[in-house]
């Protein structure tokens, strides 16, 4: 029998362990499995280059719950620890990396969530046990050896009988921990940590149908065999070949990933790289819900196949934190602060490697089957506009794939629209004007006025439109955008021929007069305009730079323009050359006259989608009055 002490500097370091990752408990389990799963690797490779003489067969980890004994086992068939190696790798080596770490990070508990995600290793286990087993038999023909420590730095270590190879990592759970002898908690755990790891995990077993014999008769009844309960996927879709996989394949991983996600994805990207560091995964594009908030947080983060973390923030540029999938990565360094990481560079090259290759992968999605990508386009396009806006890479690429549609469904790129505007939707100053939407049922009048002379009325109903708007404007010469309601479209695109005012000036000045005693000066200005008589006599604008800078200000980046909250202030556009105008003129009691511009103004408001309220009631009480 030996026992020792173990050389440490700190009197006793589990309580410190166990206060320190307090919020991260869980995680001893990940870190045991981990152990194992290396041990076992390790023997693969060992047995394939002829170092280890010994069949490797077909190993695999077992977690294994004693509630009345109070005890969870870990056992592996990996490569196993002599004596001596118990000695050096757990008292020495494991011991002085636990020490090292809480050195390294106790004045930054305020990180501890980070912090958490690998580092500790093997004495994680004290976190949750007030004693903990080592029985081993290594690989080498040397008796199996069993340590014995109850979280103090004193431990026992003494020969076992143990025959076959590997490692049994006994912990008896602390009174405070016992919800890791519950068989749902483990469960929960080895689903969420260790779900694809690269060999098998058993855990516990389960009944399974045997097959139907060919010969079996009617009243054949099905058998079933008690068979290992395997956990988890040792070889997930991301760690083949994407050659190796069908569209169906990347489907089901999706669904392995998500069981609660019965929405199919749009697509997915394989990601695969080994220079100048290693990445592979799946990003996969799900059908976006309008809840972004919910939506983010769905790519899940591994390290060699054990699950890290689903905050990838800082790893994934922010435009993608929308999408799903796996990410695995061996370089991305885990143990430290997110703003370190952040700052790493090559966590940055990752960053700018994913966003090349989801680019890629649309402008080869858009090349294949336009019509296609086309359909996807209302699912797609937040994270695309979103990506234009915040990713200069990603907005360099943009152009290859990203979309404009119209009111009718046909879609431009920009190049191919200011090709089809070019000649009949330019301003003054010969700018291409881009009219759009934003709100097809709201804004109806104005995109049928509009397309009543021939233009083409784009939508774009993203809530982020008004800043790339903005940017894109900034970005092409000559072209601008302008909402159908912005202005009249007389004034928005030229016109050859220059309306002849029927009204004298004199004329006009009276009509503005009456009109401006019964709209509210607060909130409109009066224009006249003489314009084709048939277009809408009195009509609702508002100016597009005015309504941008509002919505910017209103979907963040307010402070960057200084706007805060404007009021709302629309120009009343009054056709001088509408037959309404005329009669208004002619009205000679002035009462009617104002009535008549009363209705004329609530016309106008209930196109715009302004009138509500009092203003609303009353103005339906009074047109059912005229119906009389
Ligand atoms: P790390 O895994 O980062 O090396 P750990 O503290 O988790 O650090 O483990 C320390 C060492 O103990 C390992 O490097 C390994 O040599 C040994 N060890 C731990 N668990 C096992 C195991 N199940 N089988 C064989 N060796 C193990
Ligand atoms: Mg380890």
């Amino acid at each position: 029998m030996s026992s020792g002490k173990i050389n440490v500097s700190v009197e006793n370091i589990f309580p410190l362990i166990k206060k320190f990752l307090y919020s991260d408990h869980e995680i001893f389990l990940r870190e045991l499995i981990s152990n194992a799963t290396d041990a076992t690797l390790k023997l693969k490779h060992l047995t394939s280059i002829g170092e280890a003489k010994v069949e490797y067969g077909s190993p695999k980890i077992e977690v294994k719950i004693d509630k009345e004994g109070k005890k969870l086992h870990i056992i592996d068939q990996g490569l196993g620890m002599t004596a001596d190696e118990v000695e050096k790798y757990i008292n020495q080596i494991a011991f002085s990396g636990a020490e090292e770490f809480l050195e390294k990070y106790k004045d930054s508990a305020k990180d501890s969530g980070v912090i958490g995600h690998f580092g500790l290793g093997f004495y994680s286990a004290f976190m949750v046990a007030s004693k903990v087993e080592i029985i081993t038999k290594s690989y080498k023909d040397e008796p199996a050896a069993h340590w014995t420590c109850d979280g103090s730095p004193e431990f026992t270590l003494v020969p076992h009988d143990k025959t076959e190879r590997g490692t049994e990592i006994i912990l008896h759970i602390a009174d405070d921990s016992t919800e890791f002898l519950e068989e749902s908690k483990i469960r929960e755990l080895l689903t969420k940590y260790n779900k694809f790891m690269p060999i098998p995990i058993k855990f516990g077993t389960k009944q399974e149908a045997l097959p139907k014999p060919e010969d079996a008769g009617d009243d054949y009844k099905t058998e079933y065999v008690e068979v290992d309960n395997i956990i988890n996927n040792p070889s997930p879709a991301w760690t083949k070949q994407p050659s190796d996989l069908t569209d169906e394949d990347y489907k089901n991983f999706y669904r392995e990933l998500y069981p609660m996600q019965f929405e199919e994805p749009l697509f997915n990207i394989h990601l695969n790289v080994d220079y100048p560091f290693n990445l592979t995964g799946i990003l996969y594009f799900p059908k976006l819900s309008h809840d972004l908030q919910i939506q983010k947080d769905k790519i899940q983060l591994y390290q060699n196949q054990v699950f890290v973390t689903d905050n990838v923030e800082g790893i994934v540029p922010e435009f993608l934190t929308m999408l799903k999938g796996v990410i695995d990565s061996p370089d991305i360094p885990l143990n430290v602060s997110r703003s370190y990481l952040q700052a790493d560079g090559n966590v940055k090259k990752i960053s700018n490697y994913i966003t090349k290759k989801v680019s890629d992968k649309l402008k080869s999605l858009f090349n294949a089957n336009r019509e296609d990508f086309e359909k996807k386009w209302n699912d797609i396009k937040i994270v695309l506009e979103y990506g234009m806006l915040s990713e200069p890479k990603f907005y360099e690429k943009a152009g290859d794939f990203v979309l404009y549609p119209t009111t009718d469904g046909k879609f431009y790129t920009l190049a191919e629209l200011k090709d089809a505007l070019k000649d009949n939707q330019t301003d003054k100053d010969g700018n291409l004007v881009v009219l759009y939407a934003s709100n097809k049922d709201a804004q109806h009048s104005y995109i049928t006025a509009a397309k009543d002379r021939g233009y083409e009325v784009f939508l774009f109903d993203s809530p982020i439109v008004s800043h790339l708007l903005q940017k894109l404007e900034m970005d092409n010469e000559k072209l601008t955008f302008a909402r159908v309601d912005a202005d009249h479209l007389d004034n928005l695109i030229k016109k050859d021929e220059n309306q002849i005012s029927k009204l004298s000036d004199e004329e006009k000045e009276n009509l503005k007069n009456v009109i401006e005693t019964v709209v509210p000066k607060e909130n409109y200005s009066v224009q006249l305009e003489a314009m084709d008589s048939q277009a809408a006599p009195f009509m609702i604008t508002q100016p597009e730079f005015m309504r941008r800078m509002k919505e910017m200000s209103q979907s963040g980046g307010g402070g960057m323009f200084g706007m805060g909250n404007m009021p709302e202030m629309y120009n009343l556009v009054v056709n001088t050359n509408s037959e309404l105008a005329s009669s208004i003129l002619s009205t000679e009691n002035s009462d009617a006259k104002s009535a008549l511009v009363k209705q004329a103004l609530d016309l106008a408001k209930l196109s715009q989608g302004l009138l509500k309220g009092e203003d609303l009631t009353n103005f339906v009480k009074r047109s059912f009055e005229t119906l009389k």
